[in-house]
């Protein structure tokens, strides 16, 4: 890894969006001591007030990237309270009571334990979004980033990046960035609007999102059910739980299925009806129940995902982490892939000399993080059918359902990065040798 002391490249980056991708990305070009501006939409940074975690792999992107995101990190990180429970991603439980199963026989008891999936030393670990945004902000220095820009257009002009701001104004850069998420304006652009992949695809699940004062978890729930990670699994929803902000909080997100498949509101985020969270819920036991009577001010979002894009980059135009790759949450994984291209792009960059060479450093970029992180996407979706008994292999045998939740997010934690980029660099090499 280039040390920040090397000198400062010749050439200017501009990263679009201020989101974990965007800042991560930020973070790693300056640790490169390469110049750049981010361009963020909004008047501020923001996230909003949920929980976020990350497997190993993305923890250990952000240590590559600069120590101080996982010095920052590791001080606000959450983790299950029991010391036997440490090292659980989640323990998968019955959700739904033993007559609340929709259209097939229920496999087991209410509250029942499927399985307890071990996340190497990691386990569970966790953060309040807003505060991680907050440990990433402070590593970025005065000036360097822009509120207001919403991107509109992305240009070649001769040796130049032209970025067209909804404002009506302009800036120059040598090399393109788009992070601007799963809605993402560069996308369309380096796409194209009308490209069969550039839209984001419903994928026929919500989710009920919002926090729990732990204190009243915990006495609504136990102790072990409120304190440590938990999923509960049921026929067409599934519900999860996790502490955060050093254990004060429960996060809480709970999954249901769109039976027709299609979402006609163009918002993706709505103020939520209790009523119709406990109806979809109807049938599914005390903790669930209780767990869903106690979430403060919830909000309903639809999950959308993003069709495999045919390329991550154009010229020295490319994109990273959602609106390259948007993914639905149930691998808890999407943030990880933003994290983990950021690694990867920002010490490519690092090794980039010319102008010349920036579109050998996006070529080797795409080439090595586009079918993980589009495998990530589709593995996600699968994972929803196998906690809501829509897999049709698995189906309802927790016997099977257990081996497979036990080793299938083994690919994603162990991937060796520094190896992935050592890959990366030699497809850089060959490129440029061509
Ligand atoms: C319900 C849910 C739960 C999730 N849980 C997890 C989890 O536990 N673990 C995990 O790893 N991932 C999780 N994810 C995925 C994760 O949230 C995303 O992958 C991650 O936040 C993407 O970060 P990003 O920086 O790419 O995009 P964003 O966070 O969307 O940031 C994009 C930024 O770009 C700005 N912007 C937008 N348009 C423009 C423009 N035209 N010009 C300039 N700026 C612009 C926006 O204001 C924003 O600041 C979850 C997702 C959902 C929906």
């Amino acid at each position: 890894m280039a040390p920040s002391d090397t000198p400062k490249k010749s050439f200017h980056v501009a990263v679009c969006g201020g989101g974990i991708g965007g800042l991560c990305m930020l973070i790693g070009l300056l640790h490169q001591n390469i110049s750049c501006t981010l361009y963020e939409s909004a008047a501020a940074f923001a996230e909003i007030g949920a929980g976020v975690s990350f497997g190993p792999n993305a923890i250990r992107a952000m240590s590559l990237i600069d120590p101080n995101i996982k010095k920052g990190y590791d001080k606000i990180a959450t983790s299950n309270a029991w010391p036997e429970k440490k090292k659980f991603w989640f323990e998968f439980n019955l959700g739904p009571k033993e007559d609340g199963w929709k259209d097939v026989k229920a496999p087991g008891k209410e509250g029942q334990r499927i399985a307890q999936v071990v996340a190497l030393d990691v386990g569970q670990s966790s953060v309040h979004r807003a505060h991680f945004l907050d440990v990433l902000v402070n590593l970025v220095p005065d000036g360097v980033a822009q509120f207001g820009k919403r991107v509109e257009r992305v240009d070649e002009r001769g040796q130049k990046m032209l970025l067209t701001f909804h404002d009506g104004s302009t800036a120059e850069a040598d090399a393109v960035i788009g992070c601007d998420g799963v809605k993402s304006r560069t996308r369309q652009i380096l796409l194209g609007e009308a490209h069969e992949t550039t839209n984001p695809t419903f994928t026929g699940k919500y989710a009920y999102r919002g926090l729990i004062p732990m204190e009243k978890a915990a006495g609504a729930l136990g102790d072990e059910l409120a304190r440590n990670s938990q999923m509960y699994m049921g026929r067409h929803g599934h519900v999860l739980t996790f502490p955060i902000e050093n254990g004060k909080t429960m996060n809480v997100v709970a999954f249901q299925t769109k039976m027709d498949g299609s979402w006609g509101d163009e918002r993706w985020v709505l103020p939520m009806k209790k009523e119709d969270m406990f109806a979809d819920f109807a049938g599914w036991g005390d903790s669930v129940l209780k767990i869903l009577s106690l979430m403060e001010k919830p909000d309903v979002w639809a999950l959308f995902d993003h069709p495999p894009a045919p390329t991550y980059f154009k010229g020295r135009f490319a994109l990273l982490g959602d609106a390259a790759h948007a993914s639905t949450p149930h691998q808890g994984a999407g943030a990880g892939q933003a994290i983990e291209d950021a690694f990867i792009l920002s010490n490519l960059l690092g090794q980039v000399n010319s102008i010349e060479e920036i579109e050998n450093a996006f070529h080797a970029y795409d080439a090595v993080r586009r079918p993980r992180s589009q495998k990530v996407v589709a593995t996600s979706r699968d994972a929803a059918k196998i906690y809501e008994f829509e897999d049709e292999e698995l189906n309802t045998d927790l016997e099977l359902i257990k081996r497979r939740l036990e080793m299938r997010y083994d690919w994603i934690w162990n991937e060796d990065l520094p190896q992935q980029l050592t890959k990366a660099q030699s497809i850089m090499g060959v490129r440029a040798s061509l």
